[in-house]
């Protein structure tokens, strides 16, 4: 079981504001339901509950570490068992001690959205959304179109493909800040000319490594500059079979 002051070792690399008991505790209980949630339902291939903290909830963390800034409103697509989204969310609530941020969960999966409805209630979340569906239905309507400070995602899909579906939830002066592996240079350069039609602008890499034996990483800053065309996202077989470049 990882400890209050454990955590804090292994977040300490990433040069974070010190997080307080409460919200730890947040952590653990979030831990325990995805481990206990996770023999009988696949949500993550992390089993280990130690290995959440180190490889979910720290990496996840990372977003922070590369901003230094609090959005009031953000999206994260393709979220999963809640990575990066609800971390950030645990850890924006700390930092700003009011629960204000707005973090809406969007992920094509429904089971993964129930968990993170139980998951949301059982920490007494506020302003959380978690929403079963189709990024690139999702981002063509009003509600969600541009109405987004920053989106994140991490593992969903080839930058390329990725940038398209999660750009148009950005608004303009907005960031987009997804995962990436330290070994994208190819993806990211190939991604540039696609980024650019979307509105967007690669304006920073942050490269980190929350544990010895785990490759470094890398959070990407995309700037959102100029509103999205209305002719994207396209659907989903045609990003993928011609994506954007
Ligand atoms: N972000 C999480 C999950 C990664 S797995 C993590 O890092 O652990 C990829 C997830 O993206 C899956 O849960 C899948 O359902 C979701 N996904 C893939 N394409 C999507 C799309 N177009 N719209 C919504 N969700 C999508």
């Amino acid at each position: 079981m990882v400890d209050y002051q454990t955590f804090l070792q292994i977040i300490h690399p990433l040069g974070l504001p010190t997080i307080s008991p409460a919200a730890f505790e947040r952590f653990t209980v979030y831990a325990q339901m995805l481990c206990e949630k996770n023999k009988v339902m696949n949500l993550t291939a992390i089993r280990d509950e130690d290995e959440v903290f180190v490889r979910h909830f720290a990496d996840s963390l990372a977003v922070y570490a590369a901003r230094k800034e609090i959005p009031g409103r953000l999206i994260d697509v393709g979220c999963g068992a809640g990575f990066p989204g609800l971390p950030l969310k645990i850890l924006f609530d700390d930092l700003r001690g009011d629960g204000e941020t707005k973090l809406t969960l969007l992920d094509a999966t429904r089971k993964k959205i129930d968990f993170l409805a139980g998951v949301s209630k059982a920490l007494s979340l506020k302003n959380v959304t978690p929403i079963a569906g189709r990024a690139e239905d999702l981002a063509a309507l009003p509600a969600h179109r541009e109405r987004y400070d920053w989106a994140v995602s991490r593992a969903v899909a080839d930058l390329r493909v990725l940038a398209e579906i999660s750009l148009p939830f950005v608004r303009v002066g907005g960031q987009f800040v997804p995962h990436k592996s330290d070994r994208s240079d190819e993806e990211i350069d190939a991604a540039r000319g696609g980024i650019a039609k979307l509105g967007g602008r690669l304006v920073d890499q942050y490269v980190y490594t929350i544990a010895p034996d785990a490759p470094s990483s890398r959070v990407l800053t995309i700037a959102k500059h100029a509103a999205t065309p209305k002719e994207f996202p396209r659907a989903y077989a045609r990003i993928k079979a011609r994506p954007l470049s």
